[in-house]
Order: structure tokens, then sequence, then C-alpha cells
């Protein structure tokens, strides 16, 4: 993905954390969702396959979450389902999401995701701050400790002195 377009999702991500007033981890992804009106609904009956979706009724606009995936695993899926609707993408029809799938928006909502579950200016703050090691960042952040990973990469932040590198 292009860097200009990580960029607008890095300024977009941080301009909506000042709104919500959310400065420390974990983001309350609920507290987000509310900020746009998306209602939450969790739902038991989904299929293994389906993390998360966006459900359009009429004219209300919902996300639907699977309710038997890992509370991290949800997490990840509300800030992606958040992801595609700030970024406007097609709310017109039922959004069903695997995550594998391999197309640009799919692809910028999970980097929106990303973001939002782990901002890069708190993120770095936190490194700059003390020691810590992916496990307890994940901890603290309340994400997978994959999602810590990838984030730490693509942001060069496993660079950080203060990350201890597992052994
Ligand atoms: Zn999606």
């Amino acid at each position: 993905m292009e860097k200009k377009i990580r960029d607008e999702i890095e300024e977009k991500v941080s301009i909506i954390l000042k709104k919500v007033n959310v400065d420390e981890p974990p983001i309350d992804v609920e507290k987000v969702a509310a900020f746009f009106g998306l209602p939450i609904v969790y739902y038991p009956n989904f299929p293994d396959s389906i993390s998360g979706t966006i459900i359009k009724d009429e004219d209300l606009l919902a996300i639907g979450i699977n309710e038997n995936h890992a509370e991290v695993r949800q997490r990840f899926t509300i800030a992606h389902e958040i992801g595609h609707y700030v970024m406007g993408h097609d709310e017109n029809k039922i959004l069903d999401d695997t995550f594998d799938k391999n197309s640009e928006k799919e692809k910028e909502a999970n980097v929106f995701a990303g973001e939002l579950l782990i901002p890069y200016h708190i993120l770095k703050r936190d490194l700059d701050r003390e020691v810590s090691d992916i496990p307890s960042l994940a901890k603290r952040y309340n994400v997978s400790e994959q999602a810590m990973s990838i984030r730490l990469l693509e942001t060069s932040l496993i660079n950080n002195p203060n990350l201890k590198k597992p052994i």
C-alpha cells in the first residue's frame, strides 16, 4: 500500500482519538463506534469464517460481531469495520468480512484497525518511556501478540532500544 494512504489513515485516526478524548491504551473501540453512531450487535450464530460485518437495514447502520471469537479478535474486527465506515467504503450492501480477502478496501480497513488499536504516537510514547516486550505491550493494548508484532514492524518501532527482543 502506498505510504500516502497510510499517512492519511494515521492522520484520520489521530483526529478521531482527539475528538473522542482517548489518549491511553487499551483504546475503547466501542466508544469510537458510538461516536460515529454505530451500534454494535454481538451474534452467537455467525459461522466461524465470519468475524464481523457492517449491517445496513434501511437507514440504520450497525456493526455485527461474531460473539464466539476471542476478545482481542472482536476488538480488531470492530476497529476494522469502523475503518470501512470512516473511509466511505460501500455502505450500500452488507459487507461480509473474513479479512483474508486481498482487496484494497480490506487492506485499508486492516491498516485503519491497526492504527486505531495501536496508535503510532501512543506506542512511541510508551516505548520511549519504559522498557517493554511484545507480550506486555499486547496485554496493555488488549490486542493479539500477532497484531502488536505487525504494528511494531510497520512502524519500525521494532528497532526501539527499549523493546526487549524475544530470545
Ligand atoms: Zn472488511
